[in-house]
């Protein structure tokens, strides 16, 4: 069979199951070779019943002396028990409600049985073993992630299959590379992975397979950034940035006048600027984007700016749009509820360059968005957003200048790489004035007293967030949690007091309504789902609650608060959650610091959960792990950085399958 057949034509799946493996994200047979083990078992050091430790999980080889015996013991609880010798000692086995199991032990044969001892003297057992005929599978078994219905003896059995019924994958990494980093062929690294020989194999296999995976990912960074580098942009006449200074309200920090600087001197450069701005919350990062938008519109080109969010993107406009009141710089927002009619008209006028910025969300890189003259593509909270993403907005121009901005700090390591194509200016300093928001951590039975704080700050005239708990953006639950909160504390403990109510589920004029009544001080307080976490701007905001504080991550409950302390007065939050909480929790309340915040937050959590699935907009690793593999994304770095260099375009029959293998990692982008 081909490795991309689909997986239902696999012997023993069928429909059913095909289904059941979908949810694992396995839909072809390469996908089915390439679902690695979450861990493994070692089931070929034997112990002998006597000498095996109590209560640590051991490998035994046994003869079922007895036939297996059903006991009631009370109501819905059958056991079903048997006894097995290893010729030196007994031992009983016993299994729960399951009859199954019980039922295949066949007197007078050997097994591998794999479990815990328990018991004093020689009365020792074993509960519910996993179990094998001695002449099956011993050795170094694989444990597979499981889905519903498909336990991960069922998978193992499957990719035994697969391995019989499919052709050898080709290698994509050439045997010349193969040779001189020491890397294990494709097809030997698939079956030590699955089914190692031994252990030398199987970490050889990994470090081959990671070393793939990464490999892969530094050519596809690196030919991007060496080909963005080459292609010639539309270069600035003049730096008009100081004179936008002029147009603020307040003065730029010092680093948000670096980040500037180093910015509109590569916009001078022919060559495209390809820079991310990270700053923490509050950092200033829109008003470093805006005047490298106005330097663009004075020098007589097309900006975009694209937000994650509807309602980022509408403050955004607002903003700008203050800005640039006393200037001649026309605005457009552009987002997936903008009526019809108005998308038609803003798309004619940045066709024909009436409107020199356009601000929007994913409605910007959609195919009919056209641009007369784009000469900047700016992307903030670009984690959101997929590299294909990033570039989609990118091609919107003739190589535009590209600036994309962040919040999410990240340690040094996971910067090369999720940056690798990026140069990088830090806001490290905050606006002046700013004072250091109080966080408490409270349980959920002081609740009104931290509505009654709230109270007292709404009649002293400023303004506030109660954040409800969070759901998936997206579900309907979200709706329904956040309506009912705000129903209750607005016939209740907020009566008289004007509540609004925001969630992703809102059309979007009713979103920018309530928006714009909290920005204008008409609502006082705003009862939240999490659609507030990026961007949201409101610096008469000093209070915040945040409901079920447990159920966010450490990250995201900075970006929360960082919709409070915007201004010069001193802000509070305060997270209420279960006691058994508080550790977790206490990190927020000890630090502001976003990079300190993150560091817990991934030694907590794990890259996995801190980056979500998607969040560093790279491709998906299936092996390679990006926090734990620093020596081998420095070895994969410098083994991409050689051979590019040889050889750029990856040109040549040897290569063919690795050049493939890039582009399929990346497609969808701009890469060809
Ligand atoms: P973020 O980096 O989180 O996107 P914003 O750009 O939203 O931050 O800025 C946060 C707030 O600080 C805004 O109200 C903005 O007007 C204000 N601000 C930005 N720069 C300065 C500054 N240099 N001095 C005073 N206030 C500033
Ligand atoms: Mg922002």
């Amino acid at each position: 069979m081909e490795l991309n057949a689909s997986i239902k034509y696999l012997k023993g799946v069928g429909e059913k199951r095909a289904a059941m493996l979908a949810k694992l994200g396995i839909f072809t047979l390469w996908d089915l070779l390439t679902f690695y083990p979450r861990t493994y078992e070692d089931w070929s050091k034997i112990t002998s019943i006597k000498n095996a430790p109590m209560n640590e999980t051991v490998c035994i080889r046994a003869i079922v002396g007895a036939p297996c015996r059903e006991a009631r013991i009370r109501k819905g609880m059958t056991l079903y028990k048997t006894e097995v010798t290893d010729g030196e000692m007994l031992l009983d086995i016993t299994f729960f409600n399951n009859p199954y199991s019980a039922k295949k032990l066949e007197q007078g044969k050997e097994y591998l049985f794999f479990g815990k001892i328990t018991g004093k003297g020689y009365f020792r057992s074993m509960n519910s073993p996993d179990f094998v005929e001695t002449d099956g599978t011993g050795g170094i078994r694989p444990i597979y992630p499981q889905t519903a219905g498909m336990n991960s003896r069922a998978i193992e059995k499957l990719i035994k299959t697969a391995f019989e019924y499919t052709a050898k994958p080709q290698d994509p990494i050439p045997e010349e590379i193969r040779n001189s980093y020491c890397l294990m062929g494709l097809y030997d690294a698939l079956r030590n992975i699955h089914f190692p020989k031994s252990e030398d194999l199987l970490s050889e296999a990994r470090r081959r397979l990671i070393f793939e995976e990464l490999f892969l990912l530094e050519l596809g960074l690196l030919r991007m950034k060496t080909k963005a580098r080459q292609s010639t942009a539309l270069s600035m006449a003049r730096d008009y940035t100081q004179e936008f200074f002029e147009l603020l309200p307040f003065e730029l920090t010092g680093a948000q006048k670096r980040a500037i600087a180093e910015a509109a001197a590569d916009m001078l450069q022919g060559v495209p600027m390809n820079r991310l701005v990270q700053g923490d919350v509050g950092s200033g990062k829109t008003a470093v984007c805006a005047a490298l938008i106005y330097n663009c519109a004075k020098n007589g080109y097309q900006s975009a700016l694209m937000a994650p969010t509807e309602v980022l993107a509408m403050q955004h406009y607002k903003t700008l749009a203050k800005f640039f009141e006393s200037t001649d710089i026309t605005i457009g927002l552009l987002t997936g509820s903008t009526p019809a009619a108005e998308k038609k008209k803003i798309k004619a006028a940045l066709k024909s360059g009436e409107i020199n910025l356009v601000i929007g969300t994913h409605a910007l890189i959609q195919k009919d968005v056209e641009f007369s003259n784009l000469a900047l593509a700016v992307t903030d909270e670009q984690h959101r957003f997929g590299v294909n993403q990033r570039n989609s907005l990118h091609s919107k121009g003739k190589n535009p200048h590209t600036l994309v901005m962040s919040a999410t700090p990240i340690p040094r390591t996971l910067a090369l790489i999720i940056y690798g194509d990026l140069d990088l200016s830090i806001l490290d300093e905050m606006p002046k004035g700013r004072q250091k928001t109080e966080t408490y951590l409270v349980t959920p039975d002081i609740r009104e007293r931290a509505y009654a704080y709230i109270k007292k700050h709404l009649c002293d005239g400023r303004q506030g967030y109660i954040v409800c708990s969070l759901v998936e953006e997206g579900e309907t639950s979200e709706l329904t949690a956040a309506n009912e909160l705000f129903k209750k504390l607005s016939d209740g403990f907020f009566k008289g007091f004007k509540l609004g109510l925001l969630h992703g589920k809102m059309k979007s004029a009713e979103k920018k309504a309530v928006m714009d009544a909290f920005s204008d001080g008409e609502i006082q307080l705003l009862v939240a789902t999490t659609v507030i976490e990026v961007g949201i701007d409101v610096p008469n905001a000093v209070i915040m609650v945040i409901e079920n504080a447990e159920r966010f991550g450490l990250s995201q409950l900075h970006q929360l608060r960082g919709r409070i302390g915007r201004g010069s007065e001193k802000s509070t939050c305060i997270l209420i959650s279960e006691a058994d909480e508080t550790e977790r929790l206490n990190v927020l309340a000890s630090t502001t610091d976003g990079f300190k915040i993150a560091d817990e937050d991934l030694k907590l959590r794990g890259p996995g959960d801190f980056f979500g699935s998607r969040q560093h907009g790279l491709p998906e690793m299936k092996i390679a792990n990006m926090m734990t593999d620093g020596e081998a994304i420095k070895e994969t770095r410098a083994a991409a950085e050689k051979l590019l260099k040889n050889n750029p375009a990856l040109a040549g029959e040897d290569f063919d399958l690795l050049r493939k293998a890039v582009n399929r990692l990346f497609s969808g982008g701009s890469m060809n």
